[in-house]
């Protein structure tokens, strides 16, 4: 059955037959004013369709796929996971492909940060990670900040050519998808999302006006982050939402600090010294003598020392120990993949201890901040 008028989103003749085709639209949502297809509906409620997620193994499959085009491949990055965010070996899938960085949820770091290092501090660490890119580009894509620079950035560099985006779980890639599809439709008339989505078992692609499309990968889950390992509810407390305010603690040797259940760490040896934690701030802290760590650990894990909850312990994998030599004279992070990272600012160097589930990424790092 044909309906009068066209999609008001993409102009295809509407119908209400046939779900597999285009122009179709739901007899329910007739009533809606304007009246989409349903296609069209999906691109603009697009969250709910980006739920897809696949493993490491297919993941290189399709990015491999990406060498045999001819396209602009923009990886998404988190600035609070950096390092557990990017795809490692990237490079080698995409072929000759450039590679544009969009580092995401730049609003999560304090006020007062200098960009400008901070683009350095990317291109520094990116470039030790084999990655040749185009170029970086700041934004966040949630509270809209950088996100001008993105589009910019995308019509400089895209040519007449697809555009696969690319990213890990969780770093907002769909968050920022949504807002492209908005700004492109709203700001580039020529780049309006004018015909239909298809979507692959893969990739969606989403076409733009001429005649190319933005293709959107699957997140790919990695397990040595910890944002990916713990349950639903705790996730919510480990994804900051908030500019993160530092937490400083002063501490001497033997000291330890627990961040709920989820790390501990212990100041092993050297002068005392100061320790800033950039985690997010619904997690609790909490300090203790090392001598007493493993009771205080025993007695009150999922409750005191929460999230996770005592229910939730055996759902993520038990502890294991890193054992870091910071040197003297360094500015540097000891950085837990999805938790954040310790800032020590050393002069006279220092051995920590840091207990993490099994699997997370500890590692230390040249300063971020
Ligand atoms: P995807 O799995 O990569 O598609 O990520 P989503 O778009 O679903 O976002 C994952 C989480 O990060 C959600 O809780 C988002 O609200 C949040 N998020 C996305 N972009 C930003 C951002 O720019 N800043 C902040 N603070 N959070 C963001």
């Amino acid at each position: 059955q044909l309906v009068e008028g066209g999609c008001a989103g993409c102009g295809v003749k509407l119908q209400t037959t046939a779900n597999d085709k285009p122009g179709y639209i739901p007899d329910s949502a007739l009533e809606r004013e304007p009246a989409i297809c349903q296609r069209c509906f999906r691109i603009k409620n697009y969250n709910d369709a980006t739920t897809v997620t696949i493993d490491q193994d297919d993941f290189i499959k399709l990015l491999g796929g990406i060498a045999n085009t001819e396209s602009l491949v923009v990886h998404i990055v988190d600035i609070f996971d950096f390092e557990g965010s990017l795809i490692s070996g990237l490079q080698r899938f995409v072929g000759n492909n450039p590679v544009l960085l969009v580092v995401n949820k730049i609003d999560l770091l304090p006020k007062g940060v200098n960009l400008n290092r901070l683009r350095n501090w990317v291109q520094k660490q990116a470039k030790t990670q084999g990655l040749r890119i185009l170029d970086v580009v700041l934004c966040s894509a949630k509270r809209n900040m950088g996100f001008e620079r993105v589009i910019e950035a995308l019509g400089e560099h895209r040519g007449k050519r697809d555009v696969y985006v690319v990213g890990a779980t969780n770093v907002g890639k769909s968050t920022l998808i949504n807002r492209l599809i908005h700004d492109f439709s709203d700001l580039e008339r020529e780049l309006t999302t004018s015909r239909y989505p298809g979507t692959t078992l893969d990739a969606v692609h989403i076409p733009l006006d001429d005649g190319h499309d933005i293709i959107d990968t699957p997140g790919i889950v990695y397990a040595h982050r910890m944002t990916e390992v713990v349950p639903r509810d705790v996730l919510q407390a480990l994804l900051p939402d908030k500019p993160i305010k530092q937490l400083v603690y002063q501490l001497n040797e033997q000291q330890t600090l627990f961040i709920g259940a989820l790390a501990r760490f212990d100041f092993i040896e050297g002068a005392r010294q100061s320790f800033s934690l950039y985690i997010s701030n619904a997690l609790p802290v909490h300090r203790t003598k090392l001598e007493r760590a493993d009771e205080l650990y025993a007695d009150h894990k999922g409750v005191m020392l929460a999230p996770p909850k005592a229910e939730q312990l055996d759902e993520i994998p038990a502890w294991t120990r890193h054992r870091l030599t910071i040197r003297r004279g360094t500015d540097t992070d000891i950085y837990i993949s999805g938790l954040g990272w310790i800032h020590v600012n050393s002069g006279d160097g220092a051995l920590v201890d840091i207990h993490a589930p099994k699997g997370i990424r500890v590692l230390l790092r040249d300063a971020l901040i």
